[in-house]
């Protein structure tokens, strides 16, 4: 089912939690909204569901204008952080409750429920477990027996807040790649909101990055990580040095020093250059242009070395972080000389 956001404003007290925001999600993909926490993935999330109602704008079910339906006419399926697991319900139980209260009419007979309970289960590789509580249960496996029964009323959409964001680190990442292979295999539109970027990236088709209640850049993950189109995503989503620079005659320059890169087409006279800590070269030559510093500090990683440098005049001095090779000459104190390989200026208003 093609989802379509359109021009959505949500305020709460008058305080825009969304502001002007559209998004086409496509039948099929696996979208992530990714932001820091308060930028409004749970709102938008909620507003797709059918939970809130939109101040301004509308929300499309394929060509359906869905913004007055109900959760239930939507046919939308949730998981949540915390699993909101009835407690006093078998799995089973559990998985089958959306069917069991669906009005008589539509409700499925006993042995069809028990029959898709049981292909649910197997779906997410619990089977065997039906008759458990949810506290017989370890965190992972309360998730999929979420994720099943948010699945047993055949959902349109599945919306996942945060999912898995309240497990340990390691069951974190198995199930990252468990919903990417589940997925892969029953072709649901998913939505799925987290403020961890890792996970985002690696599990999801296409990322939406959100700040401050807007969209700043939908792409896949190397649009996103590899081609920012913001300040806000470039420093978001990896690690990131910056400096305030100006533009002359086509170089860029650092506290008027040309530090040997040239700017692109339309770059504006000034701005601020980013770029990567391991998007560095060490420039041998003292009379090349180069960025020059001072070395705080540095510390080995596994198979390189990050430098802590102050750049800059005193008083004016900026810190950046750099990957070094592990051989180099980088003793606290001491100066080195660098070049960024791959970076990107933007414009003064960052
Ligand atoms: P996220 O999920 O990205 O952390 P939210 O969508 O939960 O962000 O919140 C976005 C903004 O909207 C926040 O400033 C939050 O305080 C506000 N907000 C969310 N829900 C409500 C609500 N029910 N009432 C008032 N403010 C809300
Ligand atoms: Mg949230």
């Amino acid at each position: 089912m093609d989802v379509s956001v359109k021009n959505i404003r949500k305020e709460f007290d008058r305080y825009p939690a969304l502001n002007d925001v559209s998004l086409d999600i496509r039948s099929g993909e696996l979208i992530a909204l990714l932001g820091p926490s308060g930028s409004g993935k749970t709102t938008l999330l909620r507003l797709i569901a059918g939970l809130e109602q939109p101040t301004l704008g509308s929300i499309h079910f394929g060509a359906e204008d869905a913004s007055h339906k109900t959760v239930q006419e939507r046919h939308v399926g949730f998981v949540f952080q915390h699993y909101a697991l009835f407690r006093h319900m078998t799995v089973a139980d559990n998985i089958a409750f959306g069917l069991t209260v669906r009005p008589r009419g539509e409700r499925p007979p006993k042995a069809e429920i028990r029959r898709r309970v049981g292909e649910l289960l197997e779906m997410v590789q619990l089977s065997g477990l039906e008759k458990r509580y949810p506290n017989q249960l370890s965190g992972g496996q309360r998730q999929r027996v979420a994720l099943a029964r948010a699945m047993a009323i055949e959902p349109k959409v599945l919306l996942l807040d945060e999912p898995f964001g309240a497990l340990d680190a390691k069951v974190r990442k198995e199930l990252r790649r468990w919903l990417r292979e589940f997925h892969d295999r029953t072709g649901h539109t998913t939505v799925f909101v987290t403020h961890d970027q890792e996970e985002a990236l690696e599990l999801a088709d296409r990322v939406v990055v959100m700040s401050q209640g807007k969209i700043e850049q939908v792409g896949s993950s190397d649009d996103v990580y590899d081609r920012p189109n913001s300040p806000f995503v470039f420093s978001f989503i990896g690690d990131s040095a910056s400096l305030p620079v100006t533009v002359a005659e086509g170089g860029i320059l650092f506290q008027e020093t040309p530090i040997g890169i040239t700017s692109a087409a339309g770059d504006t006279a000034a701005g601020t250059l980013f770029f990567r800590p391991q998007d560095v070269v060490l420039v041998a030559d003292p009379q090349a242009p180069a960025l020059e510093g001072r070395v705080a500090t540095s510390r080995r990683l596994a198979g390189t070395r990050i430098a802590d440098i102050d750049i800059g005049r005193a008083g004016a001095a900026h810190h950046v972080e750099i990957e070094i090779p592990l051989d180099a000459q980088a003793a606290n104190g001491s100066t080195l000389r660098f070049r960024p390989t791959r970076w990107k200026l933007f414009g003064e208003q960052a």
